[in-house]
């Protein structure tokens, strides 16, 4: 049989090719070795993508990367503060929307139900296909956290459209005259109406999950960064 998963992981990072970019070799060994050896446990396999992590981050600039990090953090905060059915927009709001747009458009061919949860799906699979993309193909784990802050604001906002199921308060953006609410129209199909809110909850509980474990990583990674950059001073002095 082989290694199932190691192959499909040399299918993502691509061939081994020594003059390519850098790919995550650890990872690799780490996907590896824990479908192959029994010794290799869940626990290994932390511990292999936590020296990845470190190895990658080591000697790197943390400057505009703890700016970008400081601006997720205000993001996330402020989409808190605003609540469910806030007024507060992030930078990454407008292509989010595009996203959501576009997901209905694709999804139209499916049916009405289909075509109303595809924007709402596609809005929350982009920023994780950019997050999976970033650490296989680019091999950059700070990239995943900012995706990681994309994709909590993204749940916030769809938080917000859930909750507005039964407020009606969001201005609604769409093509032609008569612009359904994705929300009212589905959770009225399926007799939740009022269940709204608990699944706005839900959606906001989860966003909360991501973007704390988004600004750990990020923070776990600039802190590598300040110390191996502090050492190399020292080291050359
Ligand atoms: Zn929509």
């Amino acid at each position: 049989m082989g290694d199932p998963l190691g192959g499909a992981i040399r299918l993502l990072v691509g061939p081994n090719d020594p003059s390519g970019p850098r790919r995550p070799i650890h990872l690799e060994n780490a996907w590896r070795g824990a479908c192959t050896a029994d010794r290799m446990g869940a626990r290994d396999l932390l511990l292999a993508v936590r020296e990845d992590a470190k190895e990658w981050a080591s000697g790197k600039s943390p400057w505009l990367r703890a700016m970008l990090l400081a601006y997720l953090l205000y993001a996330g905060l402020a989409h808190l503060w605003s609540g469910l059915g806030g007024e507060y927009r992030s930078w990454f709001a407008g292509i989010t929307l595009a996203f959501h747009e576009l997901g209905h458009v694709i999804f139209s061919g499916l049916g009405k139900t289909w075509m109303l949860l595809g924007g709402n799906i596609l809005q929350l699979v982009i920023p994780t296909a950019a997050a999976v993309y970033l650490l296989l193909r680019q091999h950059d784990w700070f990239g995943v956290s900012v995706c990681g802050g994309w994709l909590a604001t993204s749940l916030f906002e769809l938080a917000s459209y859930i909750d507005d199921a039964n407020r009606l308060n969001l201005p609604l953006v769409g093509l032609g005259e008569d612009v359904l609410h994705d929300w009212e129209t589905l959770l009225t199909d399926a007799h939740l109406l009022n269940h709204a809110q608990t699944l706005a909850r839900a959606t906001q509980g989860l966003g909360i999950a991501v973007f704390a474990g988004s600004l750990a990583l990020g923070m776990a990674l600039l802190s590598v960064m300040w110390r191996t950059r502090r050492n190399q001073a020292i080291v050359h002095m």
